[in-house]
């Protein structure tokens, strides 16, 4: 694996949100093993070469609480159970990690002393700076709120220079590339295009935090041997949403 060091790359401290789905991999439910190992064989390089790396985990593979309330139950219990599902993709994701020989806290923004640390801003940072790879879990610790508003909010209040958003496509597209071959790929994008054209990058309480505290957002396929250093060294691997697409 190639070695870089701090210099090679453009950012320091980072945002990473990885889907509760993308750990599913090829199964139909939960974790399937192979994904959490590709993500730590990802970050390796910029975990060794002293990267502050912040990550926000979803919990959709588990469970969702719309799903819940379509099936008749109360949202905000959904919503509870939703979250929790993410504190089992962040303890998945640590234990990969800590295989791997990068050091790891979970921070849950719901208190379960026996399984995580609470999530403290300050203490979060320290984790940062001392080099551990810091994921929050637990969403934002409130029903009615995703895990895209949880990396938005983290991402502004660790003061991340970036958050880098992987999605199962390769960027931000005017319509869906998997139905219309003819879709066409944005490089740079603004919030408010993203808002305006109701583009499903992020929900709208996500770009829009986004937008009103200037923190760029990358959207990006992870999936591509070696695409996060790419990205981190300053190579646009997707689309860009920022406030002015000139810049
Ligand atoms: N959730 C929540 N508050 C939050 C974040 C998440 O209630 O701040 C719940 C919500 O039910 C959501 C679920 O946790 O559906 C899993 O998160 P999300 O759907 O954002 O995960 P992803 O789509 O990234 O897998």
């Amino acid at each position: 694996m190639e070695r870089f060091t701090m210099s090679a790359y453009k950012y320091k401290r980072v945002l990473l949100k990885l889907s509760g789905e993308a750990l599913m991999g090829n199964k139909d439910f939960g974790i399937d093993p192979v994904v959490p190992q590709h993500i730590a064989h990802e970050l390796k390089p910029a975990y060794d070469a002293g990267l502050e790396i912040a990550v926000v985990v979803g919990g959709g593979n588990i469970f969702r609480g719309l799903s819940g309330a379509a099936a008749g139950m109360d949202r905000a219990q959904g919503d509870n159970m939703g979250m929790l599902a993410t504190v089992i993709n962040a303890l998945a994701l640590q234990d990969t990690f800590e295989h791997n020989d990068m050091q790891c806290r979970v921070m849950s923004a719901i208190e379960m002393h026996q399984v995580s640390e609470t999530y403290i801003r300050r203490r979060a940072i320290r984790h940062l700076e001392k080099g551990r790879i810091t994921i929050f879990a637990a969403g934002t610790g409130n029903p009615y709120f995703t895990t895209d508003t949880a990396a938005a909010l983290r991402a502004c209040e660790i003061g991340a220079q970036v958050l880098m958003k992987a999605t199962k496509v390769d960027g931000i597209y005017d319509c869906d590339p998997v139905k219309n071959p003819n879709a066409k790929k944005f490089d740079k994008i603004t919030y408010m295009d993203v808002l305006k054209k109701e583009l499903q990058v992020m929900d709208s309480t996500a770009t829009a935090l986004c937008n009103d505290n200037h923190m760029p957002i990358m959207v990006f396929n992870l999936d591509a041997k070696g695409i996060f250093d790419r990205a981190l060294q300053g190579e646009n691997v997707g689309t860009v949403v920022c406030e002015d697409v000139s810049k």
